[in-house]
């Protein structure tokens, strides 16, 4: 038996009654590992966000296999089918469009119920979107808050937007082009213009852009642009001794909860700033 780990590894052909879960590129093709393609190839079917998508990597590397839709409109219906198959040990993989299916993709409720009836799932581990924005954003890596899509509206939202503002790891947020200008006023609002920040576009595809460096600068380089593209965004963690400043919503927040309570802006900024260990006239000018 090898005991180095690094050089033994499960077979390369897909095996009967196995779910394989498998990551594609987020826009370059050629980020496609060879075993993904080997399962993509070899196993009894492949279940797709959108065939079509799924095709373009089949015909870019010359095979075909035999393709069903499988996407978050039809799946409750397609889950039973896939269920039997893996019961009659056939090899299933799943893909959605782009990147690790079940991240902010269909994959998640299938991964759950084919492991609760005891049927192995194997995962082809292949590009993300998170994890590509947050190692080139150079921000600390090691612990990090992944989002997705921040609720729509209302209070979850906004609960969201007020723990980002305090947070000090790095937070990923994924959100459509057409909504970054609104979020980023948003975010300007809750954590202040001097946070870091990156917006990533378009990763690994021809205008591929990192835009910084804080909420400020990104307001304004988008402020005349119409932004196209796929777009996550990437906002470096406060640091609570340092970036007093950056806290300034919620130290505004309990500001007026004082006053609210009866007590002058003097008194509560005097009240805040020994509290928070900073000068009281950084509490008093906040309003
Ligand atoms: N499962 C995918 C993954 O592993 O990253 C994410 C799918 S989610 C439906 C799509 C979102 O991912 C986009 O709206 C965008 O926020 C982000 N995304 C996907 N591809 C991207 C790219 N090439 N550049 C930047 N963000 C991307």
């Amino acid at each position: 038996m090898n005991n180095n780990s690094s050089l033994s590894h499960r077979k390369e052909e897909p095996e009967d009654g196995i779910l394989y879960i498998v990551g594609t590129p987020i826009g370059n093709l050629n980020d496609i590992s060879q075993r993904a393609l080997n399962i993509l190839k070899n196993v009894s079917l492949v279940a797709c966000e959108d065939t079509r998508q799924t095709k373009k990597i089949m015909n870019k590397f010359n095979f075909s296999n035999k393709l069903i839709s499988f996407n978050k409109l039809n799946s409750s219906s397609k889950i039973p089918k896939i269920l039997n198959d893996l019961k009659e040990g056939k090899s299933i993989a799943v893909v959605s469009d782009a990147g690790m299916p079940g991240i902010c993709d269909p994959g998640e409720d299938i991964s759950r119920i084919v492991k609760s009836e005891g049927i192995e799932i194997i995962c082809i581990p292949g590009a993300c979107a998170a994890v590509t924005a947050l190692v080139s954003s150079s921000f600390p890596s090691s612990s990090f808050v992944f989002e997705g899509f921040l609720p729509r509206k209302g209070i979850a939202r906004a609960k969201i937007l007020l723990e980002i503002s305090k947070n000090e790891k790095t937070t990923i947020i994924y959100e459509s082009p057409k909504r970054l200008k609104k979020l980023l006023k948003e975010l300007l609002e809750f954590c202040g213009g001097d946070r870091e920040i990156i917006v990533a576009r378009e990763l690994t595809k021809k205008f591929e852009e990192h835009i910084g460096n804080n909420i400020n600068e990104v307001i304004e380089f988008f402020n005349s642009k119409n932004v196209v593209g796929e777009i996550t965004i990437v906002l470096k963690g406060i640091n609570k001794n340092k970036d007093f400043k950056l806290d300034k919503f919620s130290m505004k927040k309990d500001l007026n909860d004082l006053i609210n309570a009866g007590l002058s802006l003097s008194a509560a900024s005097k009240y805040l700033a020994k509290k928070n260990g900073v000068k009281k006239s950084e509490i008093y000018n906040l309003l």
